[in-house]
Parts: structure tokens; sequence; C-alpha cells
């Protein structure tokens, strides 16, 4: 599985800036939770790292591959569409709001990726989405569109869609905000499931028990900035900084 490093990502939107200089190393099979107010940077974070937003300064390498940019001798040339997208395919995504195609079944959203990018038959596809699918606890919800399904089902086939791509690195960006809260659970379970299978995680999450149990680090961000990172039970406990004690007061 991969790494990920943020070396001093800054970004901007016009003149404000919205991130400030990130630096953060995410081990292979590690879980790291990132966490923090409302417009902190954590959504942008993330979408630098499949260039969903391009950095303005600084760089994000999975497995030392720049997102972006290639090095020639000791100059960074802008990657071409083609060359971003096949280093998006290592880079999975989950959004809060699921995303599904509303026109296909649940099947045919797991199959669609590998189909159309990895040139996948479809009978190969098909196995593999089948698998995925029952994996996520789902086997028997293939044939269902999204309309059919409830939303922490729904998130499940994201998830199995996203991972249908065999991707290195997954990222979630809250994805259990949607959902009512008896649904919350079977997502987070499927994604326990995955950070025990060694996938390399980051999370933006509100779910602080699922960071306790299963982060390895986790990140408070504020303002652009990360104020604050830590093993779990220390930081959630122990937070050092008065902006994360308020942070936490808050949502806890
Ligand atoms: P978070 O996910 O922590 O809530 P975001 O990364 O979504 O924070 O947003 C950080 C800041 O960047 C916010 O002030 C937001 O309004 C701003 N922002 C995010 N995306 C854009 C955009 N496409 N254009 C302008 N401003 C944006
Ligand atoms: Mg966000």
């Amino acid at each position: 599985m991969s790494k990920v490093n943020f070396l001093n990502v800054h970004k901007s939107f016009g003149d404000v800036e919205v991130l400030k200089g990130i630096n953060l190393t995410v081990e292979p099979s590690k879980v790291v939770c990132l966490i923090g107010p409302s417009g902190s940077g954590k959504s942008t974070l993330l979408r630098c790292v499949n260039h969903l937003e391009t950095a303005t300064a600084g760089a994000i390498l999975v497995d030392g591959q720049m997102m972006g940019y290639n090095v020639r001798g000791d100059r960074l040339v802008e990657a071409s569409e083609a060359e971003i997208n096949k280093r998006r395919e290592d880079v999975g995504m989950v959004f809060q709001s699921f995303n599904l195609f509303g026109h296909m079944s649940a099947l045919e959203n797991v199959m669609f990726g590998p189909m159309r990018l990895k040139k996948i038959s479809r009978s190969v596809a098909r196995e593999q989405a089948v698998a995925l699918l029952t994996k996520v606890g789902l086997g028997d919800r293939l044939e269902n569109y999204p309309s059919q399904l409830s939303g922490g089902q729904q998130q499940r086939v994201a998830i199995a869609r996203a991972l249908a791509m065999e991707p290195k690195v997954m990222l979630f960006d809250e994805p259990t905000s949607a959902l009512d809260p008896e649904l919350v659970g079977e997502v987070l379970e499927v994604m326990r499931e995955l950070a025990r299978s060694g996938m390399t995680m980051i999370v933006v999450t509100h779910e602080m028990s699922f960071a306790r149990e299963v982060a390895d680090e986790v990140v408070f961000m504020d303002g652009g900035v990360i104020v604050e990172r830590g093993e779990p039970e220390a930081l959630l406990s122990n937070p050092q900084h008065e902006r994360t004690r308020s942070f936490l007061s808050r949502v806890a």
C-alpha cells in the first residue's frame, strides 16, 4: 500500500489562503483521521491528493510520485492529463454525498470504472464487483438502483466502487455525515475492516469513537494549518492546545 507525503502544501482560492503549509506523512497501511472545524481546509487537502484541486505551492507524493508534476532534472514539469488520470487510479475517494450513478444498478456502478478506465472485460469486472459488493454486505442488493437503497447501503456501494479500481490509498471525506444515525455503524464497520486489511487511509470524520479506535494518528486542523497531531488517545483525551480543546468540547 502507498505512502503519502504532504510537503509544505499551500492552497489559495484567489486571495484567500486556505492551506498554509501542511506537512504530513501517512505511512503505508496507516490510518490518519483528520478532524477540525468546518472551513479549516480538510476537504481541500484531500482533494489536492488526487488533483481535484491543484496545490498552489508544495507537493504531494503518493509512493514518491508527485501528483500533477514530473521531475525533469532540477525542474518541475506539469504532468499530462493522461499521467494525472493514471496516478488518480491509485487514489480512491469516498465523499459525504455518495455520488453514485443514479441510472445504474449497484453492480453496474462498481463495474463501470474498471471497464471504462482499466479496460477490463465485462465478465471479469462483474466477478470482481460481485465479490466487492458481497464484502461490503450487499451481495443481495446487486441489481438495486441507488434510489432503492438506504444511505448506508449507497455509501457502501460507493466504497466498493472505489475499491474496484484497486487503489493503494483511500480518502474518505466525512463519509457518514449525511447518514441517519442508525446507518452510520454499518459504514464505519466496512471502513474498520478495510483498515484491518492494511489499506492506507486518510479519513476526515467527526466520529471520534472511530478515530479513537481505528486511527494510528489523529490530526487536528484549524485555519489551514495543522494545530496538533498525535496518537488518538493522547490527542482526544489530553489535547495540548486550547483550539483543540475547544473543538473537542463542541463535538464530543
Ligand atoms: P473543510 O472541509 O475543513 O470544512 P474546506 O476545505 O471545504 O474546509 O474549505 C476551506 C476553505 O476554503 C473555506 O473557507 C472554503 O470556503 C474555501 N473553499 C473551498 N473550496 C473553494 C473553492 N472552490 N473556491 C473558493 N473557496 C473555496
Ligand atoms: Mg469538508
